[in-house]
C-alpha cells in the first residue's frame, strides 16, 4: 500500500518502543523512512531490519541535531514529515532528573525541530508525542497560567522549564506550584510548545500537533500496560499522514481531539 507518493519520514528515537512500529507503519504506507536513535548501532540494526535509512541523532546533543541538519541538508533531503517521538521516563524526582527530562523532552524536540525546518517544505506536518499525563487539568493554577499564558514564546517556555528544573534543584517546586514529576512537566510543556510552533508556522502550512498514544506496553509504558504497540502506534501514524489541509494545532489521542 503506497499513499505517501514519495514523501519522507523522520522519526527520534525509532529504535524501539513506539518509534520503531512507526517507522514500520510508514515505511509500509510506502514513506521514505529515516530512523534517527541515539546508539548509532542499535538504530543501524533497527533501520536495517525494518529495510529503511538510517541516522544517527541525540535529540539532547545540539552538536548531534547539527550534525544531522547539515547531512539532511547535503544531501537536499526533505523531511515532509516529522515525527519527535524520543523521550526519557526517569525514576525518581531530583535536580538531575528534572534536568535530564525536560533537556530531552522539551528542548530535544525544540532544537530538532528548528534545526530540520529549512528541510521541511510547505504544507509539511510535524507530530509531538506527547502523553494525557501532560493536560493542563493535572496542573495547579499558577503552572496552568505559566504555559497557557497568551504572552508565552517558545524562549519563554524554555525558560520555565529551566526554572522548574532550577527550582527542583533548590528545594521549592512545590511553592512554585509544580507537581512532583518530571515527566508530567515535560509533557505539559511539549504540548504549550506544540501550540507554540502551530501559530508560528501556520503561514507556510505547516501542520503541528500532539498526540497521546494511551498507556502502551513498551519499556518505558511496562508490562502492565492497557495497551499494545500497534494500537499505541495508530493515534502517532494518524498524525504523521493527515492530508495537507488537516487539522494543526491539536492534542489527539486514537484520531480524536483531547484536551490540552
Ligand atoms: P521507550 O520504549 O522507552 O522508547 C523511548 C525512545 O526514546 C527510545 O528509542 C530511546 O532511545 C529514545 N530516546 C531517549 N532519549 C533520547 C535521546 N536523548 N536522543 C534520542 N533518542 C532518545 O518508550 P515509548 O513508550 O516507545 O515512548 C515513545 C514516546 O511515547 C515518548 O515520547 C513517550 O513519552 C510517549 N508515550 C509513551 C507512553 C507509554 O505508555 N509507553 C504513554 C504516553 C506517551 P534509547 O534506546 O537510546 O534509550
Amino acid at each position: 500500500m503506497a499513499l505517501a507518493g514519495g514523501r519522507t519520514a523522520l522519526v527520534t528515537g525509532g529504535n524501539r518502543g513506539l518509534g520503531l512500529e512507526t517507522c514500520r507503519q510508514l515505511a509500509h504506507l510506502g514513506y521514505a523512512v529515516v530512523m534517527t536513535a541515539r546508539d548509532a548501532d542499535d538504530g543501524a540494526a533497527a533501520a536495517r531490519a525494518v529495510g529503511i535509512d538510517f541516522m544517527p541523532l541525540d535529540v539532547a546533543d545540539l552538536g548531534s541535531i547539527a550534525a544531522l541538519a547539515e547531512r539532511l541538508m547535503a544531501a537536499g533531503r526533505p523531511v515532509d514529515v516529522l515525527v519527535n517521538n524520543a523521550a526519557v521516563a526517569l525514576d525518581g524526582f531530583d535536580a538531575e532528573v528534572a534536568r535530564t527530562t525536560v533537556a530531552t523532552n522539551v528542548f530535544g524536540p525544540y532544537h530538532v525541530t528548528e534545526a530540520l525546518l529549512p528541510q521541511v517544505p510547505d504544507g509539511g506536518t510535524i507530530v509531538m508525542v506527547s502523553s494525557g499525563v501532560g493536560e493542563l487539568s493535572g496542573l495547579s493554577g499558577a503552572v496552568r497560567g505559566m504555559l497557557s499564558d497568551p504572552r508565552l514564546t517558545p524562549q519563554r517556555l524554555l525558560g520555565l522549564m529551566n526554572a522548574f528544573a532550577a527550582a527542583v534543584a533548590d528545594g521549592t517546586w512545590a511553592e512554585a506550584g509544580w507537581p512532583n514529576s518530571a515527566y508530567r512537566v515535560s509533557k505539559a510543556g511539549l504540548n504549550a510548545l506544540t501550540r507554540l510552533l502551530a501559530a508560528e508556522l501556520a503561514p507556510r502550512r505547516i501542520k503541528v500537533n500532539a498526540v497521546c498514544p494511551g498507556w502502551v506496553r513498551t519499556r518505558m509504558g511496562g508490562p502492565s500496560a492497557s495497551r499494545g504497540i500497534l494500537e499505541g502506534t495508530k493515534s502517532i501514524v494518524w498524525a504523521a499522514i493527515l492530508p495537507e489541509d488537516g487539522p494543526t494545532g491539536g492534542f489527539f489521542r486514537d484520531g480524536r481531539r483531547i484536551a490540552w
